[in-house]
C-alpha cells in the first residue's frame, strides 16, 4: 500500500466535542462561521470518534479502523457521501469546499458524478448528492456497500426527515454508517426537531452540539462587524443564522397579527356562488389533515377541517369522498407534491402513488364523481411566498372588537376548526 499525505486541518477547540464524541449521529446547530464543512472534510476522509471505544463489539466501526476510532472515512475504504439541499448548493459545496481540499495526488476528482476517489487505503470516494428531489435522494439508497458516513449540510433547509426516513436509513444500515447532520437552524423544520430532541435527551443516540463564531478562536476579531454587514442584529435571521437559536414556531408560518377575536367567526351562511377548494396535508407520521374552505370575491373562509391517523391512502380518499358528498362542491384538492411521487417511502417503484390511491379511493365514495387531487410543489421560496400570502390575508387594523368593514382580515376560519385555531394561536404567540 503506497502512503498518501493529505493536508486536513486539526479540529479547533470548539469543534472538538463533536469530532470525538462516541455516538453514531451527531447533529451541530452552528451558526454560521463556526468552520462545519473543514470539520466535515476531516471526518470524511478520517472518520470521528473517541480513542477509547465504549461500545459493544460490533457496534462501531472500530474492526475498520483498526481501533484508532470508532467511526471510519475514506481512508479506510468507505464511501462518504456528503448532501447539500439542491443542486446549486450542491454544486457550491462541490466548487468550493470539496474541489480546493482536492486537487492534491491523494485524490482522483470525477467531475461527471461529483465523486472524488481517495487514492489511499480502500480507495473510498467522497461523493456530493443534492437533495433537491426524492430521485436524487434516492439515488443513495443503492450505496449501502461501502457506505460508511452521511454528512448532511444545510438539513433545515431540505426534506431532511423524508431523506433519513427513506433513504439514509435504509442506506446505513450495511455498513452501520454513521451520520453528522449539519446546519444552522430553521424554524419549524424538521432539524430543529431533532435538535431540540437531542438536546433534550429523548433521542440518546444523537449527540448535540451548539457553536456560534464567538466559538471559533481562529476568527479575527472583527468577525462580529463582518457579520454584522450580512445578516442585521437583532433580528430573527440573526437569531437563527449567527445565534443558532431553535426557534419556536411553525415552517416560517408565524402569524403576529393572529387574534382570536377578529380571525375567528361561526358564521354558516356562505353564498352559494363561492369556490369551494381544499388543503390536504399528507401526514407520514402525524395525522393527515384537510382543510375545507370557500372564497368569496373578497372573503376566505376555512369552514371545515378532518384529520385522519395511521390510515391508508385509499381509506383517507374514501372517508374524505363520504364527507364531500354531502358539502358544496369542493374544485380540488391541493396536496403535497411528495403524494405524487412515484418512488415515495419504501414502496416498490411500480405501484400507484398516494394520490393515485387517495383518489380511488375518493371517486368510489363519490360514486365515480371527479374531485382531482393537485400537486403543490413545496421548492425553495415557495414556503415563503405562501406565507407572505397568508399573512396578507390575516392582516387587520383598528378595534379587535368591532373592526369596521375594510380593517377585516380578508382570512378567517371557522369555531368548529379546533385544530386549525389552536395551530394558529401557538403560532401568533
Ligand atoms: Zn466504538
Amino acid at each position: 500500500m503506497t502512503t498518501i499525505r493529505v493536508q486536513l486541518t486539526k479540529p479547533l477547540p470548539h469543534q472538538q466535542p463533536a469530532f470525538t464524541d462516541a455516538r453514531r449521529y451527531s447533529v451541530r446547530n452552528w451558526g454560521r462561521r463556526t468552520g462545519k464543512d473543514t470539520l466535515s472534510f476531516t471526518e470524511t476522509i478520517i472518520g470521528r470518534g473517541p480513542k477509547t471505544c465504549p461500545h459493544p463489539p460490533g457496534f462501531c466501526q472500530r474492526s475498520i479502523t483498526n481501533d484508532r476510532t470508532c467511526w471510519a472515512g475514506l481512508q479506510d475504504g468507505f464511501d462518504v457521501v456528503w448532501v447539500a439541499p439542491a443542486h446549486p448548493q450542491a454544486e457550491l459545496l462541490w466548487m468550493e469546499q470539496i474541489i480546493p481540499r482536492c486537487s492534491g495526488p491523494g485524490f482522483e476528482i470525477k467531475t461527471q458524478d461529483k465523486r472524488v476517489e481517495f487514492k489511499g487505503g480502500g480507495r473510498g470516494s467522497l461523493w456530493v448528492k443534492s437533495a433537491a428531489d426524492h430521485d436524487t435522494v434516492n439515488s443513495i439508497r443503492g450505496m449501502g456497500k461501502k457506505l460508511g458516513g452521511v454528512i448532511t449540510n444545510e438539513a433545515a433547509h431540505f426534506d431532511l426527515q423524508y431523506a433519513l426516513e427513506n433513504v439514509i436509513g435504509p442506506a446505513t444500515v450495511d455498513n452501520g454508517a454513521w451520520v453528522t447532520i449539519q446546519s444552522t437552524p430553521r424554524r419549524g423544520s424538521y432539524f430543529n426537531t431533532i435538535c431540540t430532541e437531542a438536546k433534550d435527551g429523548s433521542r440518546p443516540l444523537w449527540f448535540y452540539s451548539h457553536a456560534t463564531f464567538r466559538d471559533n478562536s481562529a476568527l479575527p476579531p472583527n468577525a462580529e462587524q463582518s457579520l454584522a454587514e450580512l445578516v442585521k442584529p437583532g433580528t430573527d435571521a440573526w437569531r437563527e443564522e449567527i445565534e443558532a437559536e431553535l426557534l419556536a414556531g411553525g415552517a416560517g408560518f408565524v402569524c403576529p397579527m393572529w387574534d382570536y377575536r377578529v380571525h375567528v367567526h361561526a358564521r354558516n351562511g356562505i353564498p352559494p356562488t363561492w369556490r369551494w377548494a381544499a388543503g390536504l396535508d399528507w401526514g407520514t407520521r402525524d395525522p393527515t389533515v384537510v382543510i375545507i374552505g370557500a372564497q368569496g370575491p373578497e372573503d376566505t373562509i376555512i369552514r371545515y377541517e378532518f384529520r385522519y391517523e395511521g390510515e391508508t391512502a385509499f381509506k383517507i380518499g374514501y372517508k374524505l369522498g363520504k364527507v364531500l358528498m354531502r358539502l358544496p362542491a369542493v374544485e380540488y384538492i391541493a396536496a403535497d407534491s411528495q403524494m405524487f411521487n412515484r418512488t415515495d417511502g419504501n414502496r416498490q417503484d411500480r405501484g400507484p402513488t398516494l394520490a393515485e390511491r387517495m383518489q380511488k379511493g375518493l371517486q368510489q365514495a363519490m360514486q365515480g364523481q371527479v374531485v382531482p387531487l393537485v400537486s403543490i410543489v413545496k421548492g425553495p421560496g415557495s414556503v415563503e411566498s405562501s406565507v407572505d400570502l397568508l399573512q396578507e390575508l390575516m392582516a387587520w387594523s383598528g378595534n379587535p372588537e368591532k373592526p369596521l368593514p375594510w380593517q377585516r382580515p380578508r382570512l378567517t376560519i371557522h369555531d368548529k376548526c379546533t385544530n386549525l385555531i389552536r395551530l394558529s394561536s401557538t403560532l401568533g404567540s
